[in-house]
């Protein structure tokens, strides 16, 4: 048996969307289909402004356009999270100083963000790993304290709750990813939510190349110009129809992914109170959107003998997020501290495969291949 660790789903009316929005005759951003997803956000969650973007990446960039980022300016951010994050603040010229994660999970520390604030400080940026919320009211407490932007890197983190309250409403504004790995998929694609009414104006603007031109197409302008700077963060209206599609499977989508994540964590219990691993900590502010399914072994070698042995039976199990702090780009810019819990996830972190059409034989035998491993 061959199992991928993910295959992208396709809800069946991807197709149709296209080619209505083809039928439209308007193909570029800001058409029909980019307001239905628009709608559908802001009606499903209650977001006061959402923009879809062009990727998650495209989004982290606007919200660090929109915090204002100066060369020279602290943001920080966990160390264990995708390139992304940390770069889209490198562009403006950001210091990034980066944090630890929980020593159960890999969210970052909040007990450790207030010794790293500084007078150069502007902003925090959490990343809800495996849309598992950060614990956001020490967090915003400190932030309103400081007088920081907070940011949230939501990227994996659709229809997930802190505390009942939604992710992505919680900090100034937030960034979701539709990568083809995520729960929702168009491909590549993103969204941008804005929570803090001071940056929804400027928002449009820089989304659309520096110009009035989404108020223009509301008749709030007569003519419209450079008023800002920006860039095309805005997609085609192929990527909003085909993630249209994807957006009436919502329910369908997630109730499936938590069927299969129940699965894993209820046949894998008896072998992580063993001791082989430790299953995913979910604490008790936050909601699983099961995203991802991942165990954490007690070493990198037993790690790489699980993802060996998997592979040799057809499974495909990965790892990810090497602590960026000791990335060849940002090594030598560090500042030396140890962030050991990282480094560890970094290590000994493996993800299961997770998917919508995942079978119950196929996850099955997954699991029984883990069994064998430890016979
Ligand atoms: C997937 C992901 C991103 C990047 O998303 P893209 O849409 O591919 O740009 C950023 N941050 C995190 C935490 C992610 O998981």
């Amino acid at each position: 048996m061959q199992i991928p660790f993910n295959r992208p789903y396709l809800t069946g009316k991807e197709l149709h969307y296209l080619y209505q929005a083809v039928q439209n005759g308007h193909l570029s951003g800001n058409g029909i289909f980019t307001k239905h997803c628009h709608s559908f956000f802001q009606q499903q969650y209650g977001y006061k402004k959402c923009l879809l973007t062009t990727s998650c990446t495209d989004a982290l960039e606007m919200t660090a356009l929109l915090a204002d980022i100066q060369l020279g300016d602290e943001v920080i951010m966990p160390s264990f999270t995708f390139v992304s994050t940390a770069n889209a603040f490198v562009l403006r010229g950001a210091k990034i100083v980066f944090a630890d994660s929980h020593p159960d999970q890999p969210n970052l520390d909040e007990r450790l963000i207030e010794s790293l604030i500084t007078s150069r400080t502007k902003a925090i940026v959490v990343v809800h790993y495996a849309g598992v919320a950060c614990n956001m009211t020490p967090i915003l407490q400190l932030a309103s304290r400081y007088g920081l932007i907070v940011i949230e890197d939501a990227a994996q983190a659709i229809d997930s709750y802190y505390e009942g309250r939604i992710l992505g409403s919680i900090g100034d504004m937030a960034a979701f990813s539709f990568h083809e790995t995520k729960n929702l998929q168009a491909g590549e694609g993103g969204m941008l939510t804005v929570n803090n009414a001071d940056f929804v104006h400027r928002s449009e603007i820089l989304w659309e190349k520096g110009t009035n031109r989404t108020a223009f197409f509301r008749g709030e302008v007569d003519k419209y110009g450079w008023v800002d700077i920006g860039s095309s963060f805005l997609p085609s209206e192929m990527v909003s129809a085909f993630l249209f599609a994807q957006l009436e499977h919502l329910q369908e989508i997630q109730q499936k992914r938590l069927h299969i994540w129940h699965r894993y964590a209820n046949e894998l219990a008896p072998l992580a109170e063993k001791g082989h691993f430790q299953l995913p900590v979910i604490p008790s502010y936050a909601s699983n959107n099961a995203h991802m399914f991942y165990l954490v072994l007690p070493s990198e070698i037993m790690r790489t003998v699980l993802i060996t042995k998997l592979k040799e039976a057809g499974v495909n199990a990965v790892f990810h997020y090497q602590s960026l702090h000791k990335s060849p780009y940002f090594n030598d810019k560090h500042d030396g501290r140890q962030l050991l819990n990282s480094d560890i996830f970094s290590d000994c972190l493996l993800r299961l495969p997770i998917f919508f059409e995942l079978t119950e034989i196929q996850q099955l035998y997954i699991i029984d291949q883990i069994s064998r491993a430890y016979k």
